[in-house]
């Protein structure tokens, strides 16, 4: 029987097919239920049992070889396939998926743009900052309840290290290292532990101002929040200021514009006041310049502050927060055409 086996050996070895069916007809011959092997599978019931080991591997050894050439030559069949001339040059190509702007990032575009041309530059600062840069240098003071205005990612035990809570933090740093007249616009991601919803996340965006020149006066906040509301919106929308506080300015105030879905008349967004919320603002402390290194009494300034994702909402009318950072394409799709 072993000589049988080796014979065989020799046989699938160099076995050759010219094509599939032919490869095909040698499966059959050799590795089919009623083909070669399988017989001879079938035989060594029979064999002597200490012989059983030793023929056994023989049988092995045989029925691998025969499965390796025949893989050997359909490979070869394959690679042929497709170095030869079966490619359909009239079927259609793959069409490119182009990709969209994030709705916040095209938001974020364009209030910059708007600011851009008042005379505003961009300026950026880290994500991860200290206590002085967030909250001591924007005069809240160590026992502020201010500061459970913000709920704060602290890195650790160090209570120094922390996650920014506004992007104000990068107004510091500007005044602290540039001479007035200062003009920037600050837009980036902002932390604050808050549990998830649909109107609060603990990441979200804000865009800030800050102007600080000579004989800056509240008319001039007013005057650039109207142009803004105006390029944002529409021609004919209205502002209104109510009064706010926030340690970092003052006077303070909240702005309101006219509800760009009714028109002013009144509706569930904008819970029948026809007006809503979008920004805080007002006259930059003194305190704060003078904690940056300006001079209070020659030098004053106005600045804003507003979140993307609340401008993105009037806007988009996009109801849940959530869906800005679940990257779920049939959303983003959505925003294709204001690309
Ligand atoms: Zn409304």
């Amino acid at each position: 029987m072993i000589n049988k086996i080796n014979a065989l050996l020799k046989e699938v070895e160099n076995l050759k097919a010219a094509n599939a069916e032919e490869l095909e007809a040698l499966r059959i011959k050799y590795l089919s239920k009623k083909g070669e092997i399988s017989l001879l599978m079938n035989d060594f019931r029979n064999v002597a049992a200490d012989q059983k080991r030793e023929v056994g591997q023989h049988l092995n050894k045989l029925k691998e070889a025969a499965q390796n050439r025949i893989n050997e030559l359909k490979a070869s069949f394959e690679n042929v396939q497709t170095t030869n001339d079966d490619i359909d040059l009239t079927r259609t190509a793959y069409p490119i998926e182009l990709g969209t702007r994030h709705p916040l990032s095209l938001v974020k575009k364009e209030i910059c743009d708007i600011f851009g041309r008042l005379g505003f530059s961009i300026a950026e600062g880290p994500e991860i900052e200290d206590d002085w840069h967030v909250f001591s240098s924007l005069n809240f003071a160590e026992d502020h309840p201010a500061r459970d205005m913000q709920d704060t990612f602290f890195i650790q035990h160090n209570p120094d290290v922390l996650l920014r809570t506004h992007t104000s933090s990068v107004q510091t740093r500007v005044m602290e290292n540039q001479k007035p007249p200062i003009r920037i616009i600050c837009p980036g991601r902002v932390y604050r532990n808050e549990a998830i919803s649909y109107r609060a996340h603990c990441f979200f965006h804000q865009v800030e101002a800050l102007y600080v020149d000579k004989n800056v006066s509240f008319a001039d906040l007013k005057q650039a929040l109207l142009f803004f509301a105006k390029e944002m919106f529409s021609a004919d929308t209205k502002i209104r200021l109510r009064p706010s506080y926030f340690p970092f300015t003052e006077p303070s105030a909240e702005m309101d514009i006219s509800c760009n879905i009714c028109g002013g008349k009144g509706c569930p967004f904008c819970k029948g006041t026809g007006w809503v919320e979008i920004l805080g603002c007002g006259m930059v402390d003194p305190n704060v310049l003078e904690n940056c290194g300006i001079d209070s009494k020659v030098y004053s300034g106005y600045a804003l502050g507003m979140g993307i994702e609340r401008i993105t909402n009037l806007k988009y009318q996009v109801k849940d927060l959530r869906m800005f950072s679940e990257n779920d394409v049939r959303f983003l799709r959505q925003f294709e055409s204001a690309n």
